[in-house]
């Protein structure tokens, strides 16, 4: 597989791909090398003012097209999307580090997001009300609420952008996309799909430059009818507050936590195949990935165990080789905030079962770690990771083990392995979390939402709930006369 080839991205601006009118671009850094690799063009004011003219024409054009007309268009970019999947999930592993395995799932999975919000935008259907006075018929009319200002991260660079560009397109909006300035290239051919297939100009809109001046910018102006980020809950509340200041309706898609929580009665087996398989996804970076392991005292050592012995038969490396199944982090900021997590937890006593260090000189790689004998004071057991980092601590009883889970500010993703019911209903009655995963990996299907709770944000990205967001309902009265 060539290495090489990777492409400069441009800003998007009415269907035609042009440099940033100062000329200004930001590199583009390899993180299994730490090699710069191409460059994005940064976007400033005058670019933002066009990209904002052409959604508000997209909108337009978009919006007065039948739903039907839409959905066909969505559904031939996906097709384009799993054409081309290969070749864009190469340049999001170049760009991002993950398993080229992994890039690829992303993707596909990016196109049948797509054709499913197509489709249910066809479902958008409004209602008919019964009125109060005999000569008047009431309806509640579904209307676009307008161009969206899409705020993107880079640790699934097709999947963050689908899950805003899918049910916004389904509902009739127009999207400017700040996609992340480190994974610039992978958004950028996700948005050529929708091009080529036809997309009025304007529809889709793609810009990066400084993140916080770019959100500045958009969100305050008054084309920008809606907001959905996805990112840090610090920034997305800065983010949300602004929109709030502007009136501007929000999707906030944060951080998580994600409690695991492993009862006596557990298919112990099961739980040790799914978690670990899911914590090292994407090395971590994985914003429902499970991190804190609370396991029942009576089973807590075979788990552990088990567990390590995962992590230790994981093959760090380039996400490009075809034995990788940990790639490196993607970006160096990862690699220092794993060091300091781990560090804290030593300096508190605990254990590191495995792992703990980074590994090699270049690139961004850090050993897949776990640790045990944590307080629930140390930053593993408070501050999202977002690494592959796990920490594990015993409980004794279920119910303590759900108040460790809803101590934190965190409800996005929550998981659990019992193989009694009457635990079930208890964890889903007791648990803080916009989604429960028991006794399986988390699998956020399309017609599933996809949103948390808390500090978590709100929102969906998910369901039928997910288009719903990016719609107005008009109430019309008429009396005919
Ligand atoms: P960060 O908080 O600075 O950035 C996170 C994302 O938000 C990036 O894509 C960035 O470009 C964007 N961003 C930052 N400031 C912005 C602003 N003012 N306006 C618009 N966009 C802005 O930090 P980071 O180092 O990139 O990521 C660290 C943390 O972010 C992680 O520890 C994790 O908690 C969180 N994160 C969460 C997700 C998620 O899926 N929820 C994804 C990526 C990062």
């Amino acid at each position: 597989m060539p290495t090489s080839n990777y492409p400069d991205t441009k800003l998007l601006i009415a269907n035609e791909w042009v440099d940033a009118a100062g000329g200004k671009t930001l590199d583009v850094v390899n993180p299994a090398t730490g090699r710069v690799i191409g460059k994005v063009a940064h976007a400033e004011k005058p670019d933002l003012d066009r990209a904002l003219a052409a959604a508000r024409e997209g909108f337009d054009a978009w919006r007065n097209l039948t739903a039907h007309e839409r959905a066909a268009t969505m559904r031939r970019a996906a097709g384009l999307l799993r054409e081309r999947a290969e070749g864009i999930a190469r340049l999001l592993t170049l760009e991002q580090g993950k398993p080229f395995a992994e890039a690829r799932g992303e993707t596909l999975a990016g196109a049948a997001l797509i054709e499913w919000f197509a489709d249910e935008g066809q479902r958008v259907y409004g209602r008919i009300v019964p009125s109060r006075n005999s000569a008047a018929m009431q309806f509640v009319i579904k209307e676009p609420v307008g161009p969206v200002a899409a705020f993107t991260p880079w640790n699934f660079p097709i999947n963050q952008v689908v899950r805003k560009l899918g049910p916004a397109l389904a509902a009739g909006c127009s999207v400017l996309c700040k996609a992340p300035e480190e994974t610039p290239a992978s958004p950028a051919a996700l948005l050529q799909t929708f091009v080529d297939a036809g997309v009025p100009p304007g529809v889709v809109g793609l810009v990066y430059g400084v993140p916080a001046e770019i959100s500045g910018y958009l969100i305050p102006h008054p084309t920008i009818r809606m907001v959905t980020f996805t990112g840090s809950i610090p920034v997305g509340k800065q983010l949300a507050a602004m929109a709030g200041a502007n009136m501007k309706r929000v999707t906030m898609e944060l951080g998580g936590h994600a409690p695991v929580i492993i009862a006596d009665d557990a298919d112990l087996d099961l739980a040790v195949a799914v978690s670990s398989k899911a914590k090292f996804r994407n090395a971590g970076q994985v914003c429902i990935s499970p991190t804190r392991f609370l396991v029942h005292r009576g089973v807590v050592d075979e788990f552990t165990q088990a567990f390590v012995r995962y992590a230790e038969s994981l093959k760090l490396g380039d996400g490009l080789a075809q034995d990788t199944t940990l790639g490196p982090l993607a970006n160096p900021r990862r690699v220092a905030a794993m060091a300091s997590v781990v560090d804290d937890a030593r300096r508190r006593g605990a254990t590191v079962l495995t792992g703990g260090e980074r590994v090699g000189a270049a690139g961004n790689f850090y050993a897949p770690t776990v640790i045990a004998g944590l307080t629930t004071e140390a930053d593993l057991f408070n501050k999202e990771p977002f690494g592959p980092v796990a920490g594990i601590r015993p409980f004794d009883s279920l119910g303590e083990a759900i108040a460790e889970a809803n101590r934190l500010a965190y409800g996005l993703s929550a998981y659990a392995f019992t193989r009694s019911f009457k635990n079930v209903q208890t964890l889903l009655h007791g648990i803080e979390a916009g989604m429960v995963w028991i006794n399986q990996a988390a699998t956020p299907s399309a017609e599933l939402p996809f949103g948390g709770v808390k500090d978590s944000g709100y929102g969906s990205e998910g369901g039928p709930e997910a288009v719903e967001t990016y719609l107005n309902s008009k109430a019309a009265s008429v009396v005919g006369v």
